[in-house]
């Protein structure tokens, strides 16, 4: 007996005559399936039958679990047991892509090749063959992509022997957008790479996946891995496929700096060129991301502060999404680059700066290019897509949109004076489409179909000749009116009607109990249930003159579309030019727009180590508080410079220390990647690296418990940091035993302020370390100031030079709503413990009284409502009550 899985097994290894002598039940049809799906290995198979994609065997299994569709049998495989069959209906087939690529499946779609109506042999299944391989990483379409985030994919290949071992040849590119980068990094610093791009399907070397000093690194990559032999990763085959693709032998000119590089970059190519079956989308050419241009931060840093993502994994309470006031996909995508790569050139910074500060203070110019901007759609994917052959009316449509936009923008920015050099250059890079712009309104209906071949889409009056053929097309249909009129007259049959099927074409139906009023004209196509069909001489030669008029007309749309897409590939290059201008004008007002709304301050920046932030505030903790109608942020100064780069602070648990850590790390990223700050003033010395160690939690998943978690942290901190980084700490030592997290806090302490002297901030609750104050000259201490009221601690969130006395812990723990014994007891024990000598031993507690349940706060209020005694309006207010309650 032959199991599905041998049959496939077979295919692979016979060709197509043998396997159906092999596998006698099996349909000439379920042989081509299994023939285009022996070639499409990893990927599920699209097979296009009808208005349907079909999947069989092992893929409608896998499919309709996925899906959540119902799976279906149809036919015999070779061991007689019916084939397992799903299928997705094709005019909602994206849909059902983007749920399967989502959850990382790679699928194939295999298309009818040839028309049934011209085919030659009319023997056995249609020609069929895979017209594209859609991935995670090579996605085009805007319903299955992330707007506002670049779709990477992403080759690497490392280095084997001599001064290469232990680098590798990274390329990314975007297909959706044809951005293209190319960098060289080592072992360990490729996790930050990863995090920085966040690729969404990495090619690699199959034997990489071996090397143990990336095991580490790919554990949060495992699902977008996709290895390949070693031979798909060749330097030489890179080069000839990069010189091919963009025209030169030059490679130097592109940054690329080693054979490593062109490798990954050629394997990058060869995957696009096979998954998207020899179609080449337009690319930038490749430019390079050079780490020592961009301020450095590891993966764990870049979580730890919330840059893209909170720690729960959210995208609302991250930074970007508070700094997000960008209007344009591309804009959007520009600012998770900035943000992403912070850049160390403070010449580069100044001008950023500079068009974030004109637009800042020029308020009615802001508002202007903010309307300006708005409807503008994502020019470079749509760009992509038409350079695919992807494209459609929709398509053309957009781009117009935008050519009227920037038209639009450059007339408005003509009047604007004393504006900065750098905006003037962006003015230019808009460039000149006036000629396209025209020529597209006249071509371009007002509705759009989605499909070129929907027609319909050319504006009349651009083409005689077309105009034409729709003229005689809809004359033909007036004239099938007129001629059911007057058959309908002609048979006294008034409820005649001419219809018209992809079977049958146009036909007259009439009911069944009038055919016998129709005379030999008429002749008798088929008959239904209720009606009968007929067809006449006269109504076939109206229907060849309509359907030829139709063909005319839509194959003369499809060819003016061919010459409005190639007009536009033929700019495309300035349009790329001109959508980077308009990203760059986006997110430079989306800075201006978030600074004016939430007050926020142009940073001064200098080469130096310098960190001098006035009233400095939490960028989104700020918005929290106010959103929640807490109290106000309440701003805090940090000075760090040479003489005394190290603060010490300690205070009270909840008195808002890691808040301080964060914000001044937050600043500082901000400031470098050309934003504005939420600060009355920032003079920032420019940081090389930001290290942050802060929150503690269990990597389960890697075996690591909280404190090797820790550790790791603090260990790459003390190898990587520099006199230029800025390093965060927050409770060093905390997961283990006091006095082994004392030392360790100690000797880190020393060891940053005498070997490494980087700016530091760190927070503690050993308050012993306050001791080294005096003792190491770059080190003072700072406390966040609280107020003791009838017995309650009031947290002031000001950070002052001094040092804490106590944590007041316990008194965090009340407020958390810890049993009262409990608390009692702690407090009893507490005292015992701060003064061992004099205490006596304490005998054991007795918790006698039944402890009542927790309620809380929120809890009782809600219990003393009675929703029945309310009016609206009281209602209302109850709920903005309850609300302002809620942490
Ligand atoms: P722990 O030692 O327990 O970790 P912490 O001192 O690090 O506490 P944070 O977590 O930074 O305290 O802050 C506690 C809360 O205080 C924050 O959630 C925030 O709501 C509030 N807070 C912090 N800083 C400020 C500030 N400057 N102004 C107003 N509220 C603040």
């Amino acid at each position: 007996m032959l199991s599905v899985n041998s049959i496939i097994e077979m295919v692979m290894n016979l060709n197509k005559t043998h396997l159906e002598s092999q596998v006698p039940t099996l349909t000439p049809m379920m042989a081509q399936y299994l023939e285009i799906k022996s070639q499409n290995p990893g990927c599920l198979l699209f097979y296009r039958l009808g208005d349907f994609y079909e999947l069989f065997f092992e893929d409608a299994i896998v499919a309709s679990k996925a899906l959540d569709i119902t799976l279906t049998r149809r036919g015999k495989a070779g061991d007689g047991d019916e084939i397992p069959m799903c299928g997705v209906p094709f005019h909602a087939s994206d849909n059902y892509l983007s749920r399967l690529i989502k959850q990382g499946f790679s699928v194939a779609v295999c298309e009818q090749a040839e028309d049934p109506k011209t085919r030659k042999n009319a023997k056995g299944p249609l020609a069929r063959k895979v017209v594209r391989v859609v991935t995670p990483g090579t996605l085009t379409e805007e319903n299955l992509l992330d707007s506002k985030f670049n779709n990477f994919l992403m080759a690497l290949v490392p280095g084997t022997s001599g001064k290469e071992k232990g680098q590798v040849g990274v390329s990314v590119c975007d297909l959706s957008t044809g951005d293209f980068f190319i960098e060289q990094t080592d072992f360990g610093a490729l996790g930050s790479l990863l995090s920085r791009l966040e690729p969404k399907e990495i090619l690699l070397p199959d034997f990489l996946l071996e090397e143990p000093d990336l095991f580490e690194t790919f554990q949060d990559w495992k699902k977008r891995l996709k290895p390949f032999p070693k031979s798909r990763f060749d330097a030489e085959n890179g080069e000839k496929r990069l010189q091919e693709v963009f025209a030169t032998k030059a490679l130097d000119a592109f940054g690329f700096k080693s054979r490593l590089q062109m490798a990954s970059a050629g394997a990058v190519l060869d995957y696009i060129y096979l998954t998207q079956k020899d179609a080449l989308p337009r690319l930038n050419p490749p430019r390079t991301l050079s780490a020592e241009n961009h301020l450095y931060m590891d993966g764990a840093t870049r979580k730890n502060l919330e840059l893209f993502y909170t720690l729960t994994g959210q995208r609302s309470g991250s930074l970007l999404d508070h700094l997000d006031h960008t209007l344009t996909s591309g804009g959007g995508r520009l600012l998770v680059h900035h943000l992403a790569l912070p850049l160390l050139d403070v010449e580069v910074l100044e001008k950023r700066l500079s068009l974030v500060d004109f637009f800042f203070c020029n308020g009615k110019v802001l508002a202007d290019i903010r309307t300006l901007l708005a409807p503008i759609p994502d020019l470079e994917r749509c760009l992509s897509r038409l350079s695919l052959g992807r494209g459609g009316p929709r398509d053309l449509g957009a781009i117009k949109l935008t050519l009227h936009q920037i038209s639009a923008l450059k007339t408005y920015f003509k009047n604007l004076i004393q504006t900065p050099d750098v905006f003037q250059k962006l003015v230019h890079h808009l460039g000149h489409f006036e000629p396209l712009l025209e020529k597209f309104t006249r071509a371009l209906s007002d509705h759009l179909p989605l499909l070129t071949r929907d027609g319909n889409f050319i504006r009349e009056g651009f083409l005689e000749e077309l105009d034409t053929f729709i003229q005689l097309r809809d004359q033909g249909r007036t004239h099938i009116q007129s001629l059911q009129e007057k058959y309908a007259g002609e048979t006294d049959i008034g409820a005649l009607k001419i219809k018209t099927n992809n079977v049958l074409g146009y036909h007259i139906e009439v009911g069944a109990n009038h055919h016998k009023k129709l005379d030999d004209r008429f002749i008798h196509r088929q008959t239904t249930a209720n009606t009968m069909r007929y067809s006449t001489v006269e109504l076939s030669e109206l229907e060849q003159k309509l359907m030829q008029a139709a063909d005319q007309a839509l194959a003369l749309e499809m060819r003016l579309f061919e010459n409005l897409r190639d007009d536009i590939l033929k700019a495309s290059d300035d349009l790329v030019r001109a959508a980077k201008a308009l990203s760059a004008l986006d997110v430079a007002q989306s800075h201006a727009h978030l600074a004016s709304v939430e007050n926020y301050t142009k940073p001064e920046l200098e080469d130096s180590t310098i960190l001098e932030i006035q009233g400095g505030r939490h960028p989104v903790v700020e918005v929290g508080l106010k959103s929640q109608n807490q109290d106000a942020f309440i701003p805090n100064d940090c000075v760090l410079d040479q003489s005394s780069p190290f603060w010490l602070l300690t205070g009270p648990n909840m008195a808002g220390k890691s808040t301080f850590l964060r914000q001044n790390a937050l600043i500082v990223i901000l400031a470098q990647m050309g934003s504005f700050v939420p600060a009355t003033r920032a003079r920032i010395g420019i940081v090389d690296r930001i290290f942050s160690r802060i929150g503690a939690s269990d990597d389960l998943a890697r075996g690591r418990s909280t404190f090797m978690v820790e550790m790791v942290e603090t260990a790459t901190i003390l190898h990587q940091s520099t006199p230029k980084s800025f390093v965060i700490l927050d409770e060093i030592g905390r997961g283990t035993s006091t006095y082994d997290g004392l030392s360790i806090a100690w000797s880190c302490v020393e060891y940053l302020c005498q070997k490494l002297k980087s700016r530091t901030l760190f927070a503690t609750h050993y308050h012993e370390l306050s001791e080294l104050e005096g003792k190491l000259s770059e080190l003072t201490c700072h406390t966040v100031k609280i107020k003791e009221w009838e017995g309650k601690v009031i947290f002031m969130h000001q950070v002052i030079p001094g040092k804490a006395d106590q944590s007041y812990g316990i008194h965090v723990a009340e407020l958390a709503g810890l049993p009262k014994s409990v608390i009692t007891r702690a407090t009893q024990i507490l005292e015992r413990l701060e003064k061992p000598k004099a205490a006596p031993v304490l005998p054991l507690f007795e918790f006698k009284e039944a402890e009542k349940p927790y309620i809380s706060p929120l809890e009782d209020a809600l219990k003393s409502i009675n929703p029945d005694a309310l009016s609206p309006r009281d209602a209302l207010e109850e709920l903005y009550r309850l609300k302002s309650m809620t942490a």
